[in-house]
């Protein structure tokens, strides 16, 4: 039931995990990281705890990275269990996903999805969610902003998501309709979450997003917001957060 996300020049881990220990008063009953080093992604999810997650990913994968996202979970789909916790990987371990809400319509695009050759290893809605980006993405041939667009105008229900593409390092992808995400604008560094109080230490500067909007934040460019139905760029508001 929340995300955090963070993209810049410092290590993500520390600010994930404690932005993940911010959101825990949302509710959950799952917690996962994913850290991407430009090279390799770490993915570490379990039910249970963020306490727990932090013994797991600190025993289990060194926390190198600059680019981290991070979810709660409060189970809609699928039991609340380590591999039905987020983030989730897209079949070709490209994309992979954060997602607060309900994909509505989930069963029927999962089923065209098993049609078209995909597997899923959880009963998650948001699993297909991530797999119908890669669809649209490499049917169309599309960046993954233009694929997470397209893929959000197929989905009925209520999301925010955060998504990255491991082909790139320098861009995350985020959209909301339904549920709560604000961006925080630091220098040179971006950081993602359901409320600012993961990134007040770090910035006084968000954009809250609105629904219907998306938005592609990359390193060491400006935020760029878009309307997810008609394609219209919006001006952002950037917000001065009192303390
Ligand atoms: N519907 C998703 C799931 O069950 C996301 C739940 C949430 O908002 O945490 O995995």
């Amino acid at each position: 039931c929340g995300i955090v996300g963070y993209i810049g020049h410092r290590e993500a881990y520390p600010i994930v995990i404690k932005g993940l220990q911010r959101l825990e008063y949302r509710g959950y009953d799952s917690a996962g990281i994913a850290l991407y080093d430009g090279t390799n992604i770490k993915l570490s999810k379990t039910k249970g705890k963020v306490s727990d997650l932090k013994e797991r990913i600190e025993s289990e994968i060194s926390t190198n990275g600059t680019l981290g996202i991070g979810h709660t979970r409060w189970a809609t789909h699928g039991v609340p269990n380590d591999v039905n916790s987020h983030p989730h990987y897209s079949n070709s371990g490209d994309l992979v996903i954060i997602h607060n809400g309900i994909i509505e319509n989930y069963d029927s695009l999962k089923k065209e999805l098993i049609k078209r050759g995909y597997t899923f290893k959880s009963d998650t809605d948001t699993e297909v969610l991530v797999n119908l980006i890669e669809d649209v993405k490499k049917s169309e041939n599309l960046k993954l902003g233009k694929a997470v667009q397209i893929a959000l105008n197929q989905v009925v229900g209520a999301y925010a998501i955060a998504v990255f593409d491991k082909n790139k390092p320098n861009e995350i992808v985020v959209a909301r309709l339904g549920s709560p995400l604000a961006i925080g604008i630091g220098e040179d560094e971006f950081f993602i979450a359901s409320d600012a109080s993961p990134f007040i230490e770090y910035t006084k500067n968000a954009i809250y997003l609105e629904d219907e909007e998306m938005a592609i934040v990359r390193r060491g460019k400006e935020v760029k917001v878009r309307k997810i139905k008609d394609d219209a760029l919006v001006d952002p508001y950037v917000q001065e957060l009192q303390l």
